[in-house]
């Protein structure tokens, strides 16, 4: 349920509505926005409430039950878009964000030449996967702690925030110390004890679009972090499984305007991994931006012929420079900077 707060109610006639809802068992969250308060009152019950027992109170403007599944990732609770704040990068404003880096962390010196030519090229944030959940258990697993610290001293050196991984639930106090953001897998993305364990901290998170979900799970999913009280969300579509199997995953473009739609939070698209080949990631990337997205994460390698993953979909790092010039263009075509 959705309780609208007038313009201008008073400190304690949210703070009735709060406990009133307390009082029946109920949870609570708060979106203070600068002119009025959404106050949703969450449970397994408010179905069968009324809606007049908050409609009633002092202060009340309106009260609606949200008939989604998901309810604080909806426009309903939040109508204004999220803007993420990463270390003084904003994801969801004006201007388009792009994370690029290796599939995997390799090697110091692979992590800095590739850190080297994504900042160079205008890229913000270093990805790079330390813990690498593979489908299959003979392929490299990743560096793992070696990896995460091998990352946050690139991330110093060259003052970039990175996004790395997080796969086990018992990891993520691990993973947010060398991390500015967190990534949710797109086989993790209904993995409860983990979108729980991420949504009590207060870092950054990055949910891929499990690859076999709808964008109603997906929100739902989101739903998980944000009831923690962690508000850092972003989204990122990476494709799902259709019959096509020209590609390796198939980029649901049409997710982009969906989402912006129903949900309040920022997202960002991964062209590597639906497409599977290098030669297919520009257009993607392209269309991404011009079909909304707030930013792109793209696999780059310094030399992909040798990457121990992904590396028939990695950017080399003169195709990655030429594609962010390339994208300015697109960016600059839909009223937005990059
Ligand atoms: C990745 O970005 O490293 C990755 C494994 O992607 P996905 O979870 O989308 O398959
Ligand atoms: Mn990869």
């Amino acid at each position: 349920m959705i309780v609208d707060m007038k313009r201008g109610a008073s400190k304690a006639e949210v703070d009735e509505v709060v406990k009133r809802a307390e009082s029946l068992g109920l949870d609570v969250q708060l979106n203070l926005g600068t002119d009025k308060t959404v106050v949703a009152i969450l449970g397994s019950n408010t179905g069968q409430l009324s809606t007049d027992i908050f409609a009633v109170l002092p202060g009340v403007e309106s009260v609606t039950r949200i008939m989604k599944p998901y309810k604080l990732a909806s426009r309903e609770f939040k109508n204004k878009d999220s803007i993420v704040s990463v270390n003084g990068v904003e994801i969801g404003g004006n201007r388009i964000v792009v994370m690029a880096g290796p599939c995997a962390v390799e090697s110091e010196e692979q992590l800095r030449e590739i850190a080297r030519v994504v900042k160079d090229s205008g890229a913000s944030i270093l990805r790079g996967g330390a813990f690498k959940p593979r489908t299959s258990p003979f392929s490299f697993q990743g560096l793992k702690t070696a990896g995460l610290e091998l990352l946050s001293s690139a991330s110093k050196q060259f003052d970039l925030p990175v996004i790395t991984e997080v796969v086990d639930p018992g990891d993520v106090d691990l993973v947010s110390k060398h991390s500015d953001i967190l990534q949710v897998g797109s086989r993790n993305m209904q993995n409860y004890s983990l979108l729980t364990n991420i949504g009590k901290t207060r870092c950054p998170v990055v949910l891929k679009r499990g690859f076999s979900c709808t964008v109603t799970e997906w929100l739902t999913a989101a739903d998980y972090l944000l009831a923690e009280g962690n508000s850092q969300v972003i989204l990122c579509e990476r494709g799902i499984r259709t019959f096509e199997d020209s590609t390796r995953f198939s980029l649901d473009l049409s997710s982009i305007p969906v989402i912006k739609k129903y949900s309040h939070l920022p997202i960002i698209v991964d062209p590597s991994h639906t497409a599977g080949h290098y030669s297919l990631v520009p257009a993607l990337a392209k269309g991404a931006i011009a079909a909304g997205a707030d930013g792109l994460l793209i696999e780059v390698h310094p030399n992909p012929k040798e990457a121990l993953v992904d590396g028939l979909q990695s950017l080399t790092p003169s195709d990655f420079s030429r594609l962010m010039k390339e994208l300015s263009l697109i960016a600059r075509s839909v009223g937005r900077d990059i």
